[in-house]
């Protein structure tokens, strides 16, 4: 499947309406079953030669609205990687300890170490998205911050780590059923934030915000794809495809043993 099309290329003028969150791929869910069984079964065994390896990291960052299936992604993609593998990291509002810190900190301290495959549910984009939207930073800030970051996931690519970073895009009705569903549904009134609704007024502030950072961070060292996400089977289908075909780019070997297993008897 080809996925050149979700890539904001670096430098792009970003606007997300450019890009159709109902978008299937011309495929049907029943046809993406195989297709999701083939590359899951690739996922693992790639992750393997990965952890093996053990000289890169894969860092993969999500972002999205309330509803928009990050926890979902985290579920269905990642749960075909082996655990001992995988470090998942959720960042909510910043704590007592973390406040009185670099906006930074929190982050670093999670990215996955070498061999291991790291995953962002929420990130430091946070700080560029809602933290702007309510005005708790200003635009100079905001600024610095979006700068802080492309030197920050340099770094971090400098260090063996390859970066994917995917923003889920739902339109309001998606969002709109989702919540509602939420409601209705006892078994999910957990999920339930009446604070999403909050955030569901700021629609468009929101964009906006997504728009600057993505537009800012876009980098060959960190690029941000824009998933369609109306339909999660498609999601999914979009993201694994993305990470299989950047462990294959990575292409992990085996280490080199220092001895001949055909010279070896075990009595
Ligand atoms: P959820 O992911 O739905 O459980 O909610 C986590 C909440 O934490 C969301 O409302 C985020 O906007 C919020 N959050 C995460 N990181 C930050 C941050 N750095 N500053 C402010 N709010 C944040
Ligand atoms: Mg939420």
């Amino acid at each position: 499947m080809k996925t050149d099309q979700y890539h904001v290329t670096p430098g792009e003028k970003v606007k997300l309406s450019n890009w159709n969150p109902n978008d299937d791929g011309g495929l049907h869910k029943e046809d993406a079953k195989p297709l999701d069984d083939k590359l899951s079964d690739d996922l693992f065994g790639w992750q393997e030669r990965l952890f093996a390896e053990g000289k890169q990291s894969l860092l993969i960052i999500l972002q999205a609205r309330d509803a928009a299936g990050k926890d979902g992604v985290v579920k269905k993609v990642m749960g075909d990687f082996n655990p001992n593998g995988l470090h998942i990291a959720n960042f909510k509002v910043p704590s007592a300890e973390e406040l009185p810190h670099d906006f930074l900190w929190r982050i670093h301290a999670q990215v996955p170490q070498k061999g291991q495959i790291g995953v962002f549910n929420r990130s430091h984009y946070e700080d560029v998205l809602v933290t702007r939207v309510y005005n708790l930073i200003d635009d100079k800030v905001a600024s610095r911050r979006l700068e802080h970051i492309r030197h920050f996931e340099q770094l971090l690519a400098d260090s063996g780590t390859r970066i994917l970073k995917f923003y889920l895009h739902i339109s309001p009705e998606e969002q709109k059923r989702r919540l509602q569903d939420r409601l209705d549904n006892p078994d999910k009134n957990w999920k339930f934030n009446p604070g999403d609704l909050k955030d569901r007024e700021h629609w468009d502030g929101f964009t906006a915000a997504y728009q600057a950072a993505i537009e800012a961070t876009s980098t060959d060292a960190a690029p941000w794809y824009v998933i369609p996400a109306n339909h999660k089977w498609f999601r999914d289908l979009v993201i694994s495809q993305i990470i299989l075909d950047t462990l294959k780019d990575m292409n992990p070997q085996y280490p080199a043993i220092d001895y001949d297993p055909k010279k070896i008897v075990i009595k």
